[in-house]
């Protein structure tokens, strides 16, 4: 029987832990570097304007209801969410062999696949999946949470502070024939290392050979460069090259839809006479998943979502949205960059400039990381990495000069 005594207290989560101690600083200086969501120069929660106007519009809406949304999702919804990540001129998506659902953000977009591959995906030779190190913590849990086997390959290199370009391909090409890769489209998730358009046709012509099923999790489609389709290159590079993958894609960072849940599962498969069967079985399948999990989507930010990428208008407006965001946070490298070498601070800074997207791995060690705090009352995660976002105008010279302390 079951014995409530027996559950043991789980760790704390880091991160929570880390925004409880930046909130019980009465510092007035305090630096949060910790938070994975976008600031803006003030150092608070950004509203896209665009999403404002969206809200408007469904508001004033006399029709709107709160029925339930259809089990994958709202279909134009769905449907331009395909066109964003793999292009509107997209073989695949011309030869219906795309499907996808609307899922709880990201986070539910990489259960859903988790969940169906460790249910289809070779059922009776489990394969592992292998994650970068260091990837997005929840990845480990969400696919512990279905029973598959998990793997990392090399991918940071703290020499450089930039990609393990040679370690991340042996150990792909090491990996047992037909494993996962899981891959971070854009905007890597701890560091801000991304491989070059020349790294990323290695890894496929790796990938190829080894029979690999690519997974890729694309949490900042624009938010990264600003340009949609470039943060969008090595997805349609692959499936360009014949691949069977997919794809979980989260709303929270592009769209600052963070609490309303919208993103979406694509399941691609190859080019082959009978792609439209085999897509519309893998469709009835996920559709049962979905059901058994959540049953149906929340529709509030999928709405919101779906006018903007449905109307030229606020498209354009949204890109210029993106762009705001995109452009701030390279703003803020070039700055934190050109401050350390000013000071001459000990060590190499291009490592800044040349990651992307929110988060940046400084190098700086845990030892580092704890005095930081203690002395200057900046809080990042103890692995050294900081949140872009969480630096403006107002307080970079003050990060940079409290670096610079505790380096020499
Ligand atoms: N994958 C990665 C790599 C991420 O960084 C995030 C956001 N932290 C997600 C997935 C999913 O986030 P959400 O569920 O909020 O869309």
């Amino acid at each position: 029987s079951f014995h409530a005594d027996v559950v043991p207290q789980a760790p704390e989560d880091p991160l929570f832990g880390l925004m409880a101690a930046f909130r019980k600083d009465t510092f007035e200086n305090k630096v949060d570097l910790g938070i994975g969501a976008y600031r803006d120069n003030n150092a608070k929660p950004w509203v896209l304007p665009v999403v404002k106007k969206a809200d408007e519009i469904l508001r004033s809406d006399p029709n709107l209801n709160h029925e339930y949304l259809p089990i994958a999702g709202l279909q134009e919804f769905t449907s331009a969410s395909q066109k964003l990540i793999l292009g509107a001129d997209s073989p695949a998506i011309k030869e219906r062999r795309v499907t996808s659902l609307q899922t709880i953000s990201g986070t539910g977009a990489v259960h859903l696949g988790a969940l169906f591959l460790s249910k289809f995906y070779h059922p009776n030779t489990k394969r592992a999946v292998y994650f970068s190190n260091p990837t997005w913590v929840n990845h480990h849990q969400i696919f512990s949470n279905v029973h598959l086997p998990h793997h990392t390959y090399p991918y940071f290199s703290k020499k450089t502070k930039g990609l393990d370009f040679e370690g991340m391909i042996e150990s792909i090409e090491n990996a047992p024939e037909g494993s996962i890769i899981l891959l971070h489209a854009c905007a890597h998730n701890p560091t801000g290392v991304d491989p070059t358009q020349d790294q990323w046709k290695e890894i496929c012509k790796v990938m190829q050979a080894k029979k690999h099923f690519p997974f890729f999790d694309c949490a900042y489609q624009g938010f990264a460069s600003g340009d949609l389709n470039k943060d969008a290159w090595a997805v349609r590079y692959f499936i360009d090259q014949g691949f069977e993958l997919c794809i979980a894609q989260s709303y929270a960072k592009n769209f600052g839809l963070y609490g309303e849940r919208a993103g979406c599962f694509h399941f691609v498969t190859g080019p082959s006479p009978d792609a439209e069967n085999i897509i519309s079985r893998i469709a009835s399948q996920l559709a049962i998943l979905q059901r058994s999990e959540i049953s149906n989507p929340p529709a509030y930010g999928a709405r919101i979502a779906s006018l903007v990428l449905n109307d030229a208008e606020l498209f354009a407006e949204w890109e210029d949205n993106l762009r705001t965001m995109s452009g701030r946070i390279i703003d803020m490298r070039r700055t934190l960059r050109s401050k350390l070498e000013e000071m001459g601070t000990p060590g190499t800074w291009n490592h800044i400039t040349d990651q992307i997207g929110m988060f940046s791995f400084t190098g700086l060690t845990e030892k580092q990381v704890l005095k930081i705090r203690e002395d200057a009352h900046v809080y990042m995660t103890k692995n050294g990495r900081i949140s872009m976002a969480g630096l403006n105008t107002h307080n970079i010279e003050y990060f940079a000069k409290a670096v610079d302390k505790v380096i020499r």
